[in-house]
């Protein structure tokens, strides 16, 4: 029996972790995937307070390191479900069950398709999500970076500087990321702006992705760009429909909880991007980890 099963090990997650075990509590911390969450495949971080320059890889190990070495438990399997039963939480995964008291949700978000006919075909073959992971394959090639928030500048910033032309396709003509990341953009020789524009249609050959159809959605003309990568940066959704018999989802998926991370179900809590919020930074996923956490002990102590 753990005190609190915490279900990701992303920013959010792991931070709970880590303030679970300094409160002198058991935590097992379950992940389907790898630690870290989506900050991992992100360059270079210089937002987070303290830290002015760091790699989404560095963070996350530092961060993973930090929770084991306080004694947090990880295991990497994929939880698929939680039976509340009162004080007694079961937690179901792939390769057994789990009993805490308490639960904290941190199940992040996936990234966001186009919705393209081929596009999941094309995956490996042309299109990817994750430009530090898929990047150098395209060294010297012509690639083309979709969406206009903070990862989409990044990636297409993170691309310039070994391929030969990167086109950054966003929908309007303001952006959401950062005004230093899209000057900082703007300054590159080999990025070219495609705004208020949506990419169409995904052409292939029998080799993968050859060009995209971006139309411009004032003047309805379509532009054929030769591109051998596209990397989609549209931002994320939320994966929770495993846990919605456990925690009220909002219509978009996202678990319902207001800054106390308390979800409609005693001693089940949630923290980061899987949470109704309208700030989904890392210093709020690390922020809602420890609120919860420290919930979460509230909660434990009142059951004796
Ligand atoms: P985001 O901020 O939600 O931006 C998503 C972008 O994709 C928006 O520009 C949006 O356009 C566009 N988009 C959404 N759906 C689309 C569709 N169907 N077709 C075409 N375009 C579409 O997502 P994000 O850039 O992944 O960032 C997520 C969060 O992480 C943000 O809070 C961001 O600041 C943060 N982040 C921080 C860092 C850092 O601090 N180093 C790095 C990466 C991300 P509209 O603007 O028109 O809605």
């Amino acid at each position: 029996m753990y005190d609190v099963i915490i279900v990701g090990a992303g920013t959010a997650g792991l931070s709970a972790a880590i303030y679970a075990v300094r409160a002198g509590k058991s935590a097992l911390v379950i992940e389907a995937a790898s630690y870290g969450g989506q900050i991992i495949n992100t360059p270079d971080i210089e937002n987070y307070p303290g830290i002015a320059h760091i790699s989404g890889f560095d963070f996350a190990t530092g961060l993973y390191n930090q929770a084991k070495d306080l004694g947090a438990e990880v295991k990497f399997e994929r939880v698929t479900e939680i039976a509340d039963e009162g004080s007694i939480k079961r937690v179901r995964t792939s390769q057994g069950q789990y009993e805490c008291k308490a639960v904290i949700l941190a199940t992040g978000a996936k990234n966001r398709p186009l919705g393209l006919p081929n596009e999941k075909e094309l995956v490996g073959k042309g299109v990817s999500y994750c430009a530090t992971c898929d990047g150098m394959f395209y060294r010297n090639r012509v690639v083309a970076v979709n969406g206009g928030g903070n990862t989409a500048l990044e990636d297409a910033q993170f691309l310039s500087n070994y391929c030969s032309k990167v086109y950054l396709i966003h929908r309007r003509d303001k952006f959401r990321a950062d005004e230093k990341e899209v000057e900082r953009l703007k300054a590159k020789d080999n990025v070219e702006f495609v705004l208020n524009s949506t990419i169409s249609k995904l052409n292939e050959d029998e080799t993968g992705l050859v060009s995209i159809d971006v139309t411009d959605k004032n003047s309805g003309e379509t532009r054929n760009i030769e591109v051998s990568g596209l990397f989609v940066a549209i931002g994320q959704s939320p994966d929770n429909i495993a846990f919605e018999n456990v925690a009220e989802l909002d219509e978009k998926g996202y678990i319902k909880a207001g800054e106390d991370m308390k979800t409609g179900t005693e001693g089940i809590f949630t923290a980061g991007d899987c949470r109704t919020k309208t700030v989904r930074q890392l210093t709020t996923a690390a922020s809602d980890g420890a609120t919860a956490a420290l919930q979460a002990c509230g909660y434990i102590d009142s059951l004796s």
